[in-house]
């Protein structure tokens, strides 16, 4: 067996450490508040079934948005498009040459038919050599999983998978479930937890005045004692680092931004524009979580597209002028296609959703338009109704 084969098993191996220790912790979790806090601790009948029938459902769907998230493959271009990888003569024309200009005109004449706004930071057509596919807009190479994800959000080692566009929404929910379980478990042991620590304090300071035979609690006691107090550390522990990459998450749906994207913007044929892909608020959410609300807390798929192609805010205005609907810039002045920097990207400000005017009633409008080269290139931009 080749050594770098070895290698890659064992990174593969020793990628699935921090979730088995995640698995480990929630075991003893259900173990720590189901048979030491419910059964032996508590006393009260009613309380009992209440709290053990909230944890049971916070868990079930902890554990089951937990599982789909690491779980579900990342979406591919290659095996969810054929028409991103280049067709054979193109591919083998591409190989053969050395210039990188002349790569360029291949994959540019490929990428004519393709759903494409985002561009390298010098105004290329984003190619991945690794997988040999041309990257649709918002994919993004993981060295990690070795393959381009579709929408790639980041590879979290948490889930020991890519967090993309088949599985971003049950991250965020994976999140959600995860800090409900953590607070629901420090809300309800802690007036165990504050009457425990007090009796242990007690007991300790008994215990060293008498000899151990003397002290007043039984073993059982005492194990129950420190499964709760360390249940109600534990619990409060993950609450607080979970909490800050939940409220993280949720700002950047609301966005509808990805991490990388949040690290580094979108460059499109007019510039850089890290709020390119936000649409508003309500459809921000409505790309991850779907339309229909009665999905949106249940880890089933509903993300709308197919991660290949995205609706852009494709509009700018120009303060000083009457407004008007923007065709990318490049199609209205084909010699700044080139030269993306020459242009500057439009200010927060400046860009708008299309204007009311564009908008027939339909859900998607098309325009066409023609390209320096009068290629066509269809534009499919997204209603606001
Ligand atoms: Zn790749
Ligand atoms: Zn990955």
């Amino acid at each position: 067996m080749a050594p770098t084969h070895v290698l890659r098993c064992c990174q593969r191996v020793l990628a699935w450490i921090p979730v088995i220790f995640i698995a480990l912790v929630v075991c003893w979790s259900y173990y720590a508040y189901v048979v030491e806090l419910c059964l032996f601790t508590i006393t009260s009948t009613g309380e009992k079934i209440i709290y053990l029938v909230v944890f049971h459902l916070s868990f079930i769907m902890f554990v089951w948005s937990y599982w789909k998230t690491i779980f579900t493959s990342p979406a591919n271009p290659s095996k969810e498009a054929s028409c991103f990888c280049l067709p054979k003569s193109e591919k083998e024309q591409y190989e053969k040459e050395q210039r990188p200009e002349t790569q360029q005109e291949i994959l540019k004449k490929v990428a004519t038919s393709l759903p494409l706004y985002t561009r390298t930071g010098a105004g290329a057509i984003r190619y991945c050599d690794r997988c040999q596919v041309i990257k649709p807009d918002r994919c993004h190479h993981c060295s990690a999983c070795d393959m381009c994800v579709l929408k790639m959000d980041h590879h979290c080692p948490w889930v020991n998978n890519c967090v993309g566009f088949s599985n971003y929404k049950f991250f965020i929910l994976f999140l959600t479930y995860s800090l409900v379980y953590c607070l629901f478990i420090a809300a309800s042991v802690l007036q165990y937890f504050i009457k425990f620590w007090t009796s242990v304090s007690v007991c300790t300071k008994l215990c060293r005045r008498k000899s151990a035979e003397n002290c007043p609690q039984t073993d059982l006691q005492n194990t129950a004692k420190f499964h709760v107090l360390f249940l109600f550390f534990v619990a409060a522990m993950f609450c607080i680092s979970i909490l800050s990459l939940f409220t993280y998450h949720l700002w950047l749906v609301g966005k509808n931004r990805s991490t990388i994207e949040a690290f580094r913007a979108p460059v499109f044929r007019n510039g850089p524009d890290k709020t390119g892909f936000s649409l508003g608020f309500r459809k921000n959410i409505s790309q991850v979580f779907g339309d229909q609300k009665k999905y949106w807390l249940l880890p089933v798929f509903t993300s709308q597209g197919d991660g290949l192609s995205f609706p852009t805010r494709l509009v700018t205005v120009d303060l000083e002028q009457p407004i008007e609907c923007f065709l990318p810039n490049d199609l209205s002045n084909g010699a700044q296609e080139e030269s993306p920097e020459q242009t500057s990207p439009p200010r927060e400000s400046q860009s708008r959703l299309l204007c009311d005017d564009y908008h027939s009633g339909e859900d998607h409008k098309e325009l066409e338009d023609l390209n320096p080269d009068q290629e066509s290139i269809k534009i499919s931009i997204e209603s606001e109704s």
